[in-house]
């Protein structure tokens, strides 16, 4: 098949760590990668954020970026593309009247599916939604903190009644998306796989103190990651060395960070490294005890499942996606959000007992192996892009099923 990505801030060839680039960044990349393993022909559309960029840089067999130019050629932040969006739909109508006319669009992300939503009502191409992450969650936990655009919430429902089919990372998405209006048979639940290449247990690791415990936590540096809620629960746990990976240079959640870890007398356990390249993310996994995720929510969450195919033990937060990759009592334990004390307790608990953290890393690499491939994924994929492309044939040429 043709398979149209549309990743409008989020591109897969961007340096990952920073405010608006991660999970969705890897997702793109690598569900890219593995459609076109499996014989389609994938071109992944995202804005032209660099004056630099060339218009398509081809990235490895079947999988081509497109850069697309909507709005400055300069970085903007996500939450101030919606003005370009529909030059951007407007561009992909174009595209799509020419030579290269995909089977199946896949939009990543609300303002993506405008734009995409926007093209196929030019053109009839089929439309396959992933929001990533929901303007609803986010407004219920960050309130006024939420620098979202007003139009979001109302836009996802629209974008969610105008798509052939939306795709659900996790049971407690379907659940939001439910409530959000979206009708049940159209959602379909395909999980994000893990680049089980990239990420085993076997490999270099970096270096770390011996006797020290490691616990090392990985995200972009935004409030919602609960790092603060991770360096809190530091002095409950003494000896062990707590290493944060993600952010960018000067980043002020950085200097909170420091200056909490001073408040609590943990500043010398505290290691914040910054933006690590995603080649280099496994050997920082393999260096880990125990890999802490403390997300105040999570649409799907990356970062345990890449920690679980190095055979690391995950302590997370019981929200979203974490409710299903990481199996409680078994793969890991999960813990209220928002509550450090019980965070510094199940980490103590866990650093405190070698046997316990053997028996959940290989029941965590079991379970990131055998259900999360992204070959699985991809075939998930492919079966609703195929679904959705025959309906949209029929209901153009008239025939009945
Ligand atoms: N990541 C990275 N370098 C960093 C920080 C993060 O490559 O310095 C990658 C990480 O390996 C994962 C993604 O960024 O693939 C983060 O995804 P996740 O779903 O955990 O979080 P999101 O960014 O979607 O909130």
């Amino acid at each position: 098949m043709r398979i149209a990505l549309i990743s409008e801030h989020a591109s897969p060839l961007a340096a990952l760590g920073g405010e608006d680039a991660g999970g969705q960044n890897t997702h793109v990349a690598e569900l890219a990668a593995a459609l076109a393993d499996a014989g389609n022909d994938v071109r992944v559309y995202t804005r032209r954020d660099d004056p630099a960029l060339p218009e398509c840089v081809a990235v490895r067999p079947g999988v081509t970026v497109v850069h697309v130019p909507a709005g400055p050629a300069e970085q903007v932040p996500k939450d101030d593309l919606l003005p370009y969006m529909g030059a951007f739909g407007d561009w992909l109508a174009a595209a799509w009247g020419g030579d290269w006319r995909p089977d199946v669009a896949h939009a990543h992300f609300w303002m993506s599916g405008l734009a995409t939503v926007s093209a196929a009502q030019q053109t009839g191409v089929p439309v396959v939604q992933t929001y990533h992450a929901l303007g609803v969650v986010k407004r219920r936990h960050q309130g006024d903190k939420d620098t979202s655009p007003a139009q979001r919430i109302g836009y996802e429902r629209a974008v969610g009644r105008a798509v052939d089919a939306v795709v659900s990372q996790c049971r407690d998405e379907t659940a939001e998306l439910l409530r959000m209006g979206v009708p049940a048979n159209r959602i379909a639940l395909i999980p994000s796989g893990v680049d089980h290449e990239r990420f085993t247990p076997d490999g270099p690791a970096e270096p770390r103190e011996p006797g020290r415990p490691r616990i090392l936590s990985v995200g972009r540096f935004v409030e919602r990651k609960g790092f603060l809620d991770l360096v809190r629960a530091l002095p409950a746990v003494p000896g062990a060395e707590c290493v944060i990976v993600g952010g960018v240079p000067g980043d002020p959640l950085a200097g909170r960070l420091r200056e909490l870890a001073a408040e609590l007398g943990v500043a010398d356990r505290l290691r914040l490294v910054g933006a690590v390249k995603p080649g280099d993310m496994a050997r920082w996994y393999r260096s880990a005890d125990v890999l802490a995720a403390t997300p105040w929510y999570e649409p799907f969450g990356l970062t345990p499942l890449e920690a679980m195919a190095c055979g690391v033990p995950v302590v997370g937060t019981a929200v979203g996606g974490l409710r299903d990759t990481v199996v409680d009592g078994l793969t890991g334990d999960l813990v209220p959000p928002r509550d450090p004390r019980a965070l510094g307790l199940a980490l103590r608990r866990l650093l405190r007992d070698p046997v316990r953290r053997l028996a959940y890393g290989s029941a965590a690499l079991d379970r990131a192996r055998n259900c999360y491939p992204w070959s699985r994924a991809a075939d998930q994929l492919s079966t609703l892009y195929a679904r959705v492309s025959g309906v949209r044939d029929r209901e153009t040429t008239g025939a009945v099923a």
